[in-house]
Formats: C-alpha cells, sequence, structure tokens
C-alpha cells in the first residue's frame, strides 16, 4: 500500500473510490485488515474506456517488450513478498503455509511462465491446398497462414479464494497476447490485488493497458460486463454469475472463458491404495478449509473399501488442526466469511436430513473468533443428496457407496458439474476406460497434482473455455486466417 492507501488504478492515474471505501475484514480475527476503494459505475466505466484506448498501441508492441514487461513485474512482486504475504494471508483467512506456498509465489510463476508465453509464435502456417475455379476466382494452390491476433478489452473477474494468484493466471496471458485488461477482484479480499495493479504500474505498463476497480458488490462486476469497451470476459467463479455473465455477453458477442463451480468425484475401487487415496481426499479438509474448485469432495467408495475409506477418512479429519491461520502447524483455517460458513452449515444440515450420516465435524471448534468449520464427513450418502449435488466450498466431505464400475461413472457423471474428477485404482487400463467416461474436464488418476501445462476447465455447468499453459495464453486470441495464391 502506498501513503495514500489502497488505490484504484484507472488510465494509469493511482485514485480513490468515488463512492467511497469499505472494510475488508480477516475471516479469523473478524478486525478489519484495510479498507478497499469503493468504485463508482462511472469509475468502471472510465477503466474500461482507458483499456480500449490503449489496446491499439500495446497490441502493435514486440512481444520481447511485453515478455520484458511481465519479467519486470515478476521481480517486483518479488521483491514485495515480505508485504504481500501478511496481507493475502490476512484478508484471505488462509494458513501461512498455504500463503507462503501457494498465494503469493504462485502468482510470480505465472507472471514468468506468461513472459515466455508472449514469444510464442503467433503464426499457424497451413500447407498449400489446390482449390477448384469457382464462379468466384480461378482455381489453384492457395496458400494460408493463421494468425493469433489479441481479442481486445478483457475484464478479468475473480473469486475471493486466491486472489492474487487467479488474478495473474488472467493478466498474465491476457497482456502477453498483447490485450489491455480491467481487473475486478472479489469483494471479500481485493486489497493485494490493488497492490498488484500499483505494482504493474511500477513495472511500466502503459497508462490503461492495465487497470484495476474493486467494489463491495456485484455493481461494479456488472458494469464492466455490460461496457461497450469490453470484448471479452474472463471469469472465474461460481456457476450461478457465470450463468449471468453469460446472457449479458452473449448480447454483443464478448468472447468468453469460463472457469466455474465443481463437485471433484473422488473413485475409490476396491484395488486402490488407501494411504494414498485417503491422504489426496484429505486435502479437501487440509487445503484451504476446502475453498477450492478442484478438490476431491464427493467420494465414490467401492463396497470392499467403503468401510475402510470412511474410517480412514474419519480418523484423518480427526487429526487436523483447525485455528490460528499464523500458527505453523495449523491445517484448517477459517471459511472467508460468515455468510459462506452460514452457507457450508445449512448444506450440511440438508445431506444429514436427506439421510446422510455425520462421521465428523458438523459443528463450529470452540474458538473465540473466526468463522470456522470443522472439518466434517458425511457417509452412507444416497447420490441424488443434495449434499452430493452442490457445492460446499467448505471442509465437507461426503461419501457414496458402489457395486461396479458403470455405477459409478453414473454417479461420478450425476451433477451438473465437471471440471476435476479423480481415480483412485491400482488398474491403468481401468483408470484410463472410467477416465474416458466421465464428462469433466480434468482427470486425476492417484492423485492431486497438477500439470500447469495441461488445458485447465469445465465440461458442462463447470464452464467454457480453457486456461493452463499455451492453451491459457490462446484463450485471450483470435483466430485470423490469412491467404493468397500462390
Ligand atoms: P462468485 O460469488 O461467483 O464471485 C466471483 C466474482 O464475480 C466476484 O468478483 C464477484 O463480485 C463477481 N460477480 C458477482 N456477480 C456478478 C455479476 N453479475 N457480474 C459480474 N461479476 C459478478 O464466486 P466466489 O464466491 O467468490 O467464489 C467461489 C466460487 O468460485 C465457487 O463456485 C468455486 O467453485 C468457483 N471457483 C472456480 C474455479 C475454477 O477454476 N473453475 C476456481 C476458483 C473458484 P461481487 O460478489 O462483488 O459481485
Ligand atoms: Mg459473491
Amino acid at each position: 500500500m502506498s501513503a495514500q492507501g489502497y488505490q484504484l488504478l484507472i488510465g494509469g492515474e493511482r485514485v480513490d473510490g468515488e463512492a467511497g471505501a469499505y472494510d475488508i475484514v480477516n475471516p479469523a480475527t473478524e478486525t478489519v485488515v484495510g479498507r478497499a476503494p469503493e468504485a463508482s459505475v462511472a469509475q468502471v466505466e472510465a477503466a474500461a474506456s482507458a483499456a480500449a484506448d490503449a489496446f491499439p498501441a500495446w497490441s502493435r508492441t514486440k512481444p520481447e517488450e511485453r515478455a520484458e514487461l511481465l519479467n519486470r513485474a515478476a521481480d517486483l512482486l518479488r521483491d514485495r513478498m515480505d508485504e504481500l504475504i501478511p496481507l493475502v494471508q490476512a484478508e484471505t483467512g488462509a494458513t501461512l503455509r498455504t500463503t507462503k506456498t501457494m498465494q503469493v509465489p504462485t502468482c510470480i510463476e505465472r507472471f514468468r511462465r506468461y513472459a515466455k508465453g508472449a514469444l510464442e509464435p503467433a503464426h499457424i502456417p497451413l500447407p498449400p491446398s489446390e482449390m477448384p475455379a469457382t464462379a468466384l476466382a480461378a482455381g489453384g494452390l492457395m496458400g494460408a497462414v493463421v494468425v493469433r491476433q489479441p481479442v481486445g478489452v478483457v475484464a478479468c473477474i475473480t473469486p475471493y479464494n486466491f486472489p492474487i494468484v487467479n488474478m495473474a493466471g488472467k493478466i498474465g496471458p491476457a497482456l502477453a497476447m498483447g490485450n489491455t485488461v480491467v481487473v475486478k477482484p472479489a469483494p471479500q479480499d481485493p486489497l493485494a490485488v490493488t497492490v498488484f495493479g500499483e505494482v504493474l504500474h511500477e513495472a511500466g505498463f502503459p497508462a490503461g493497458v492495465v487497470n484495476v476497480v474493486t467494489g463491495s458488490g456485484p455493481e461494479s462486476g456488472q458494469a464492466l460486463v455490460a461496457s461497450k469497451h469490453v470484448d471479452m470476459v474472463s471469469f472465474t467463479g461460481s456457476t450461478p454469475v457465470g450463468q449471468a455473465i453469460g446472457a449479458v455477453a452473449g448480447h454483443d458477442m464478448k468472447r468468453l472463458l469460463l472457469e466455474l463451480g465443481g463437485k471433484g468425484a473422488g473413485i475409490v475401487f476396491d484395488d486402490a491404495d488407501l494411504k494414498t487415496a485417503i491422504a489426496t481426499i484429505s486435502s479437501v479438509w487440509a487445503f484451504h478449509s476446502g475453498q477450492i474448485c478442484t478438490a476431491p469432495t464427493r467420494v465414490i467408495a467401492q463396497r470392499g473399501v467403503y468401510d475402510q475409506v470412511v474410517a480412514g477418512l474419519a480418523q484423518a479429519a480427526g487429526h487436523l488442526k483447525v485455528g490460528d491461520p499464523l500458527e505453523p502447524d495449523t491445517v484448517v483455517g477459517p471459511l472467508i466469511s460468515e455468510v459462506q460458513r452460514g452457507r457450508v452449515e445449512a448444506l450440511v444440515q440438508a445431506g444429514l436430513e436427506q439421510g446422510g450420516e455425520l462421521v465428523a465435524g458438523g459443528s463450529r471448534p470452540d474458538l473465540a473468533t473466526g468463522f470456522y468449520v470443522q472439518p466434517t464427513l458425511l457417509a452412507g450418502c444416497k447420490p441424488d443428496n443434495a449434499a452430493v449435488l452442490q457445492e460446499f466450498f467448505g471442509p465437507v466431505v461426503v461419501v457414496v457407496p458402489f457395486d461396479d464400475e458403470d455405477e459409478a461413472v453414473a454417479v461420478a457423471n450425476g451433477t451438473e458439474f465437471g471440471l476435476y474428477d479423480y481415480v483412485f485404482t491400482a488398474d491403468t487400463a481401468r483408470a484410463m476406460r472410467v477416465a474416458r467416461q466421465l464428462r469433466t474436464g480434468n482427470v486425476g488418476i492417484n492423485t492431486a497434482q497438477r500439470n500447469h501445462e495441461a488445458p485447465f476447465g469445465g465440461f458442462k455447468m463447470s464452464g467454457v473455455g480453457r486456461d493452463g499453459g499455451s492453451f491459457g495464453l490462446h484463450a485471450y486470441s483470435e483466430l485470423q486466417s490469412v491467404v493468397w495464391p500462390g
């Protein structure tokens, strides 16, 4: 934060919110971390207009120049790690370990990756093709090249769980490809994103290339999505908000990248290495209190190992330390807000009323402050239980038993989501056979490890388009075909 406090960035100027400022609350202590600017609708429009003005010159910069600026921004972020880590920790409530290892360094890695991305080929050569004569033109060999063009102004709208990582995953490839951006972080934890904007400004991105707007309610995001200056919306967040954005964007054909909700199935077969399966599934509790879209929150366990899986998970849940995220041995921190805790508790209640058995957790830990939910396990669930069909975005795992492979696939495919599923088995042929039948964008076989060069995104209601590696870069481009005789 500069002497002026946390500010918006519009057309290269750091400014206060015209609608004032609002408190950002630490989810563990319930104290105020800082005040975020409240942008007016006119300021959102000014930011989009500045991005549109900056686009023609920025889109013509040399890739080397864009790469250098992205690398410089990564250097400056690294220099400000000591300021960013406590800030991101306080506003997200993430444990210190998660903040130090994932929240801040991943953001820097993404900028480094897309600095290289700026230098990836923007031309796809095609072999000449023999075309017959038509009323339009003489026949003969036609040459062709496909040129990747930037889309224009990209609105980048992100959720609260990994504020600067999510934002870096959008800004990095969008800028590398020659687009300009207006970023709108989630209302709960936008402070580090405003510092991020400050860093990009200092790194020397020309005025208007990067703009940052924040606000406490949906008005700023809605105004951005509706703006005539915006050519593409890159959104990560919940499915209902994605649907609302899609409806508005369709009106003037804005390009969409939508990374939405998930309800990851973890299919555990009788031959699975149960230690691996249980440790991987326990990451739902142990990693950012389950506020992760990819988590294996919905365990589908074969009858032969069902009891062992439930017992193993119950034992794991009981061993995780819940509490102050600043203590080095804390594993489970708070949820982002009282509202989010209320949602999680209501869905646990619904799950129990619809026949789920409470095996672990289910209540709040005995702590004086903070929006905590204990690691919770609901077993013996029917596939149509609300707790099996809906997303918690909290530290809750549900377990459904199954008999055979076809049933496992049917249960796994039985939600509206299709983001990330997991298969635990010793039989690789079965793992591949099952993966092919899963209607999901990503399948992890015996692991929750990711490959960041692989395309990431959802089938069904989990989204449209793909992030990740060069796929993520290409998401921010339009294809232009150029043809010639010869
Ligand atoms: P959210 O409620 O959908 O909000 C996400 C962002 O959208 C916020 O910045 C929000 O700001 C904004 N927003 C809300 N309504 C809007 C509208 N009509 N037009 C434009 N912007 C609008 O999501 P969340 O609660 O922050 O995050 C949790 C969700 O994100 C979960 O569903 C999770 O699965 C999903 N997620 C998905 C991925 C993925 O990669 N697939 C990754 C992480 C999280 P306001 O609230 O101020 O409007
Ligand atoms: Mg919201």
